[in-house]
């Protein structure tokens, strides 16, 4: 949900950029690369649908669909679901995009919760006494919680929830809510500060250090090597790091044939002790015609993060005869960096020509470095056992 206005920071808050990206990217990129999730839907302001979907492409999460909001949270909500194309689709979870993260283990425990429940809704801890504005004394501390998102509900109950809703009129600025009002249950689930949301500069000041900590949270080191080479071809987009190079000939491949970005799916793969894509995407694999390969990074990310791996650095070597790749250096570097979620001083792109001995073809090495850890397991759900949905929107 990226549709809000975000008054108290001036300008749509959605968009401040944090950590080399907008705020609302953080949270997607989480979902999007969760194993059970099949589909995601990004709801904007009306109006600015273009602009997301274009910054959405350059971030390789183009496969999210761009949705607009509506004139309150509830009628966005709506129209995200609305969006949604998978009708058999079980659950659907909804995030803020001003809360910068949906750990993936999160997800796993909200979705399991909802074995036993409609919904399921992250809670986080009240440090301060609380009081009744009117009148002595105030509540419990420890008998109420904050609720945060990401918010599992099973697709059926949402669907009904937002369909009462709309009838009567109803606004809620939680969906659980509006769930119990059709007699749904609500399971709450302890999260982690990373799902804070954002609302001030200091609160983003505060999301940026908890952010970076994790990009270099204590855990092993583990490195990853890829190698891929593909035969240059006249007539072909040649596409390196995901950035089109200008001129006749580009590389022959099944996908957009990237190279560079081949080379560092494998190498993430390679980090997180994974086989490599010829395993997970066979060139007849559905879908592989023509693909941005970014879709192929992005989907390993996602196994290493369900492994509890973060990226941390990352390099690619390109040897090519032809074109000259120098002047296409600092654009690769940022779109890598971007794809990564990395900043800019983490990766590195170098290029040589191999002095005419490679032949027709480009090849990429790239070296790719995970931290090991993530985050610890301790969700309870209450829930028992394993299981839950298969699948997701997000
Ligand atoms: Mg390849």
């Amino acid at each position: 949900m990226a549709a809000g206005q975000g008054t108290r920071f001036g300008a749509p808050k959605q968009r401040v950029p944090l950590l080399g990206r907008p705020l609302y990217m953080h949270g997607l990129r989480d979902l999007a690369a969760h194993p059970a999730v099949v589909e995601a839907v990004l709801v904007v302001p009306p109006g600015e649908e273009a602009l997301y979907r274009t910054e959405l492409l350059a971030a390789g999460l183009g496969a999210v669909r761009v949705a607009p909001g509506g004139a309150t949270r509830t009628a966005s909500v709506r129209h995200g679901i609305s969006a949604i194309s998978d009708a058999d689709v079980e659950a659907i979870v909804v995030h803020d995009a001003a809360r910068p993260a949906a750990p993936a283990a999160l997800v796993d425990s909200l979705l399991a919760a909802l074995d036993h429940a409609s919904c399921a809704v992250p809670s986080l801890p009240v440090a301060d006494t609380l009081r009744w504005r009117h009148g002595p004394g105030g509540p419990d501390r420890s008998a109420v919680v904050r609720v945060a998102t990401p918010q599992a509900f099973r697709a059926a109950d949402l669907v009904r929830a937002h369909a009462r809703a709309e009838a009567c009129g109803d606004e809620a600025t939680d969906d659980a809510l509006l769930v119990e009002a059709v007699g749904g249950r609500v399971a709450i689930v302890p999260a982690v500060a990373a799902v804070e949301k954002v609302t001030t500069p200091a609160d983003l000041a505060a999301a940026a250090s908890r952010l970076a900590g994790e990009a270099v949270a204590p855990g092993p080191l583990r490195m990853g090597m890829g190698l891929d080479h593909h035969r240059l071809a006249v007539g072909r987009v040649l596409v390196l790091c995901g950035v089109p190079v200008p001129g006749d000939e580009g590389l022959e491949g099944h996908s957009d044939a990237d190279v560079a970005l081949h080379a560092v799916a494998n190498a993430i793969l390679g980090a997180a002790g994974e086989r490599d894509i010829g395993v997970h995407w066979p060139d007849d694999a559905p879908g592989i015609a023509g693909m941005a390969s970014a879709g192929i990074v992005t989907h390993a990310l996602g196994l290493a993060r369900a492994k509890g791996l973060r990226t941390v650095q990352a390099q690619v070597v390109l040897t090519a005869a032809r074109p000259r790749l120098g002047p296409h250096v600092p654009a690769m570097v940022e779109a890598l960096a971007a794809l990564l979620g990395l900043g800019r001083d983490a990766v590195a792109v170098h290029a040589t020509s191999a002095e005419g001995l490679l032949g027709d073809a480009i090849e990429a090495h790239a070296l790719v470095v995970l931290s090991g850890g993530g985050f610890a397991p301790v969700y309870t759900t209450g829930a028992g056992t394993a299981g839950g949905p298969s699948s997701a929107t997000g």
